[in-house]
C-alpha cells in the first residue's frame, strides 16, 4: 500500500499546513514512526501526520475526512491491541503536542494531548502536586484518560478521567471544542471513559492534588510457597485498610538482580507493590501489617514519587510482544485465590518468565463516583485481574495469547463479567463494557459528533447510521 489512497496534491497541501511533519510510506523515518509499544503490531498507515499543534490536528483531520481515510490517533502508543496505528489510513501522532503548563495556585495542569505520564510527573512534582496517572512512565495521557485511567493514587483520588476539569477536542468535522461541566457537557461526559470515539483531545486540564515529592512506597517479595497464606492475609488487610493504601499483588519470576535474595532468583514469587497516598510518616503504621508478613525482600520505604512511578518501567520495555487483559472481580474468595495462584504460577513457570499476573485492589476513590457521572463503567468492582504476558519470539504468539485467554477463562467464575477496556484484547466487549443504557447514550453521542465513524480505530462505538 502506498500514497495511492490519497491524492498527492492533498498530501502536499497537508504538509504545507503543518508545523509538524508529514511522512508517507516511502518517507524517511516511516518505519520508526509507525512502531507502537506492542511489537506484535505491524500496520502501515497511508500517511503519518506528526502534529505539533491543535491547528495541525485540525488540518490532519480535515485531510483524512476529505480523502475518506480512517484516523488512528497515537499518544503514548501503549494500546496493546494496537489501536494507535492503522493500515491504509491517517495516523495522527500527537508526540509534538507535548506541553505541560502547571498552575500551582489553581492546582491545574494544562496538558498537551501527546504528553507521556513521565513528562507529566516531571512537570507537576516540583510543585508537590500530582494527578493519578500511569504506572509506567512511557504510557500516554491520551488513551489512558479517555479510557478511564487507574493510577496508584486512584484509591484516593479516583480515575484520571475523574480528575479532568476540561478538554480541548478536535471533532470529526474539524471544529475545536471545549468540553467541560459548563460547555459541551455531553462531549465531556463521553470522553471520560468513551475512548477516542468523539474526537482528538489536544489538551487535557487536570485537577492536581498534593503529594510527594517523597512517598512511602515499594515492593515486597515472598517465595511462591508462601503465596496462599500471604494473598489471603493481603486481602483481609486491604479490605480494612484506609483508602490511602493502594496495592496490587502479582505472581512473577524473581529477577536475578543484586537487590533480590539469591534463593529467589529465577523462581516464581509473589510480589506486593504499592504506596501510601499521603504523608509517609502517617503511612508507616498502615504499611506495618505488610511488613509483619515477613517478606524475603522488603523494599517498602520513603522514596521520591517519581521513582516509584518508574519502578515498573524495566519490567515493561517497549518492543516486546504483549498480551494484556483486565477483568473485574467482585471479590477475592479463597477459591479465587487458589485458582489465581495455580494458573499464574503455571504461566510464569512454563509459558513466559517475563509475565506479571497481577490483581489490583481498587478503592473508594473510584467506587464513590456515581456510575452515571461519566461514560466510564463498572466502578463497583473490588479488584481487577490483570495478566500481562510478554515474550520475544514471534513463533510463540499463538501459545502465549492462548495462555492469556486461558487465564481469563479460569478466573471468569469469580468475575463481574465486565472488562476494563484499556486492557481488554476483546474488541467485541465494548457494548458489555458500558451496559445497554450507557451504550445507547454513547451511540447517540457518536451520531452527534462522528456520524461517519472517522474515529474508528479504537474500542469503537458504532454510530446508528
Ligand atoms: C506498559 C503499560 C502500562 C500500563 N499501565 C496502565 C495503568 O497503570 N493503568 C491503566 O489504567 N492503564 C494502563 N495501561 C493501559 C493504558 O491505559 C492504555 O493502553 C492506553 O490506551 C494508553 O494510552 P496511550 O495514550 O499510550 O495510548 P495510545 O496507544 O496512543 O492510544 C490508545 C487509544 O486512545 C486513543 N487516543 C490516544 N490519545 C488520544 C487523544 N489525545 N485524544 C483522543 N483519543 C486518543 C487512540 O485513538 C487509541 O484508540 C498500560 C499499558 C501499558 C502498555
Amino acid at each position: 500500500m502506498g500514497n495511492e489512497l490519497i491524492d498527492e496534491a492533498a498530501v502536499g497541501r497537508l504538509a504545507d499546513h503543518l508545523d509538524g511533519e508529514v511522512i508517507g510510506p516511502h518517507g524517511a523515518g516511516y518505519d520508526e514512526a509507525r512502531k507502537v509499544f506492542n511489537g506484535m503490531i505491524d500496520r502501515r498507515p497511508a500517511l503519518i501526520a506528526r502534529c505539533a499543534s491543535t491547528d495541525d490536528v485540525v488540518a490532519a483531520v480535515d485531510c483524512a475526512r476529505q480523502n475518506g481515510l480512517p484516523v488512528a490517533v497515537r499518544c503514548g502508543g501503549h494500546s496493546v491491541v494496537g489501536m494507535s496505528v492503522c493500515d491504509d489510513g491517517m495516523l495522527i501522532d500527537l508526540a509534538g503536542v507535548s506541553e505541560v503548563d502547571v498552575d500551582p495556585e489553581a492546582r491545574v495542569a494544562r496538558t498537551g494531548g501527546g504528553v507521556l505520564w513521565g513528562e507529566f510527573d516531571a512537570a507537576t512534582q516540583p510543585h508537590g502536586l500530582h494527578t493519578p496517572g500511569g504506572r509506567v512512565t512511557t504510557t500516554g495521557v491520551g488513551g489512558f484518560t479517555t479510557g478511564g485511567g487507574y493510577g496508584w493514587t486512584s484509591s484516593m483520588h479516583g480515575l484520571t478521567s475523574d480528575n479532568l476539569l476540561s478538554a480541548e477536542v478536535v471533532t470529526a468535522d474539524g471544529r475545536v471544542l471545549t468540553a467541560s461541566e459548563d460547555e459541551n457537557e455531553d462531549l465531556f461526559w463521553g470522553i471520560r471513559g468513551g475512548g477516542g470515539n468523539f474526537g482528538v483531545v489536544t489538551r487535557f486540564d487536570f485537577e492536581l492534588h498534593e503529594l510527594g515529592p517523597i512517598v512511602l512506597a515499594g515492593e515486597a517479595l515472598w517465595p511462591i510457597e508462601r503465596a496462599p497464606e500471604v494473598v489471603r492475609a493481603w486481602r483481609d488487610y486491604v479490605e480494612r485498610a484506609p483508602d490511602e493504601l493502594s496495592t496490587g499483588c502479582a505472581v512473577v519470576i524473581a529477577p536475578p538482580e543484586d537487590f533480590v535474595p539469591e534463593h529467589l532468583h529465577g523462581r516464581p514469587a509473589l510480589a506486593i507493590v504499592g504506596m501510601y497516598v499521603g504523608d509517609p510518616e502517617a503511612g508507616a503504621a498502615v504499611v506495618q501489617p505488610l511488613k509483619e508478613l515477613a517478606p524475603d525482600l522488603d523494599l517498602f520505604q520513603p522514596m521520591p514519587y517519581t521513582d516509584f512511578q518508574a519502578l515498573l518501567d524495566p519490567a515493561n520495555p517497549p518492543g516486546l510482544r504483549n498480551y494484556f487483559r483486565g477483568d473485574y472481580l467482585d471479590g477475592l474468595s479463597d477459591a479465587a485465590i487458589d485458582v489465581y495462584l495455580e494458573r499464574a504460577t503455571e504461566t510464569v513457570s512454563s509459558t513466559t518468565p517475563l509475565a506479571q499476573i497481577v490483581i489490583f485492589r481498587l478503592g473508594a476513590g473510584v467506587t464513590s463516583v456515581a456510575d452515571e457521572a461519566t461514560a466510564f463503567s463498572h466502578r463497583d468492582a473490588a479488584y481487577l485481574f490483570h495478566p500481562i504476558l510478554l515474550w520475544e519470539d514471534p513463533a510463540e504468539d499463538e501459545r502465549q495469547t492462548a495462555s492469556g485467554r486461558g487465564l481469563g477463562e479460569a478466573m471468569q467464575p469469580f468475575g463481574t463479567g465486565a472488562s476494563y477496556l484499556n486492557f481488554t484484547p476483546d474488541r467485541d466487549r465494548v457494548r458489555d463494557a458500558f451496559g445497554t443504557e450507557k451504550y445507547r447514550r454513547l451511540v447517540a453521542l457518536k451520531d452527534r459528533y462522528d456520524p461517519e465513524n472517522l474515529f474508528r480505530v479504537n474500542q469503537n462505538i458504532v454510530p446508528a447510521g
